[in-house]
Parts: C-alpha cells; structure tokens; sequence
C-alpha cells in the first residue's frame, strides 16, 4: 500500500518545503510510509492525526521496495509520519525497506526523511546503518520558535541528536534538514540555528516559505522576499554547507540539488 500522495492530497501548502519537492523532479519520487495518520499535531502541517492510528502493513517494506525498483528511478524519498504509538517509532520498518530497496537495486539513491523517534538514537542507527545514502530530519524553525511552531514532543535539541548521531555512526551519510521561514523567526535567530546546524555537522540545507495550509493552522507572520532567500542561501554556502537551497518554492532548486548529492556520492 503505497501512499505518496497524503500531503497532496491535502493540498498541503509545505510540500515543497517539507518534502524537498522531490515527487515532482524527474526520475525522483516520495514515498511515505506508515500510513496517512500521524500521532503528532505541529502546528504548521495539515496531515490526519491519532492517538492510535492503524497497525503497520509488515508487507509494506518488502512492497514498497519492490515497487520502487520497478519503476526505475534514480533518488527515491523515503518519509513518513510519526508513529510514537510503535515501540521504535517505525524505524526497523525504515530500515526493512531500504535494505529490501538496496538489494534490488544498488544503484538507486536512497535519502530517508525521518521522525525524531523522540531521541531514541537506538532507531535512527538502525536506519543510518541500512545502507541508505542521504539521511533528512527537519528542524522546521528556529530554536526559539520551536514550541510554538512544531508538536510539544518535539525540540530543537532532540531534532540536533537525532542529525548528529545518524552522522556519527555512519559518517559517508549525507545529512540533511530544512526550515520554514515566515513564521517570526528574526534574522539573529537564523544565525543563530543555521551555526548550530553547521556544528553537528549537517551537509544540506534547504529553506523555504512558510505557508498556512489552512485557517486554523499557524499565520503567515512574514512573505520572505526572494532577495533574502538568496542571503540565505550565501550564508549556508559561506559557512560550509555542501548544498544550500533557498528560496520561497525551494523545489524549483531541488534539481540542483541532486545533481549535487548525485556528484557527492560518486
Ligand atoms: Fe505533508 Fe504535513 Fe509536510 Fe504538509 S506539513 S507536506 S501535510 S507532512
Ligand atoms: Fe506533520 Fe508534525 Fe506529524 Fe510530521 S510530525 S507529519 S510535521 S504533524
């Protein structure tokens, strides 16, 4: 049961942001995994939420990979919601997957954009270990915006461990984060954050335009001007991320991207 397009199907305004847009550049897909349900309510993010979704499919990794490999693609996005009501958050079924992928197709780029297991670093080895090739986790927002902008469950700091240890098990891994801008976050602040991403050693960086999917979601505070997205973006750069992309639709850059995590990998 492959589901890709929950998000789209909510017509979610973020998908571009939250998903680096890669169901939309060619030969790329996103998958998500674990169903259409969510135990977390951020406050930016139009997905269904339970307290107890429905069981895993076990088929699911095994499926999913076998349908991937079929299909021939070059970068496959491998995400999901966040499933707390699971003892390992979901991670093994991330792993199970990978690996199934891996085996039927080696060539295939494998990034997976994960929970924050909440800091169970247990699951995100297990996942940094599959033998994928990029792994994604998203901050979302500054630190200081992080209460009130994402699930009471999550932090800024639990989000850095989980970055920093994928990168510390395996360090080939590429890791990767993005944030929303337009949500109240000072200039200072992006520093500030952009710093400490750089010093748990994150690769890629994406920033996008905050949008409200609908009214009873978190207000636009501010339509970031393409000018500062291109500061941004200078700034990731000059303090040494491999790749920054920034810009109000971040996924008009993504292609720039993988061609850069295509050449990285090599
Ligand atoms: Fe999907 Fe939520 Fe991200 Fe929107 S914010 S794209 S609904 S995960
Ligand atoms: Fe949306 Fe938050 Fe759930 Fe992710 S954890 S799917 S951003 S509600």
């Amino acid at each position: 049961n492959i589901s890709d397009s929950v998000c789209e199907e909510a017509r979610c305004p973020n998908i571009g942001e939250c998903w680096g847009g890669g169901e939309y550049a060619t030969a790329t897909a996103t998958i998500m995994l674990m169903g259409d349900t969510c135990t977390r309510g951020c406050r930016f993010c139009s997905i269904k939420t339970a307290r107890r979704p429905p069981p895993l499919d076990p088929n699911e990794p095994y499926n999913t990979a076998k349908a991937i490999a079929a299909w021939g693609l070059d970068y496959v996005v491998l995400t999901s919601v966040d499933r707390d009501d699971i003892a390992d958050g979901g991670a093994d079924h991330f792993a199970t997957t990978v690996i199934n992928l891996k085996e039927r197709d080696s060539r295939i780029l494998v990034e997976c954009l994960t929970p924050d297991f909440r800091g169970d670093l247990a699951a995100v080895e297990k996942i940094a270990l599959s033998g994928l090739d990029v792994y994604a986790h998203n901050v979302e927002t500054v630190r200081e915006l992080q209460r009130f902008v994402r699930d009471p469950r999550a932090n800024f700091d639990q989000s850095l461990s989980v970055l920093r240890h994928a990168k510390k098990v395996e360090p080939t891994l590429l890791t990767k984060t993005s944030i929303m801008l337009g949500l109240g976050e000072t200039d200072q602040q992006i520093l500030d954050t952009l710093t400490e991403l750089r010093e748990a050693g994150v690769d890629c960086l994406t920033l996008g335009q905050y949008m409200q999917p609908t009214k009873r979601h978190l207000k636009v505070e501010e339509y970031v001007t393409p000018e500062r997205f291109a500061h941004w973006e200078k700034v990731g750069n000059d303090m040494g991320f491999g790749y920054t992309a920034s810009g109000p639709l971040v996924r008009s850059s993504y292609k720039a991207g993988e061609f850069f995590l295509k050449n990285l990998l090599k």
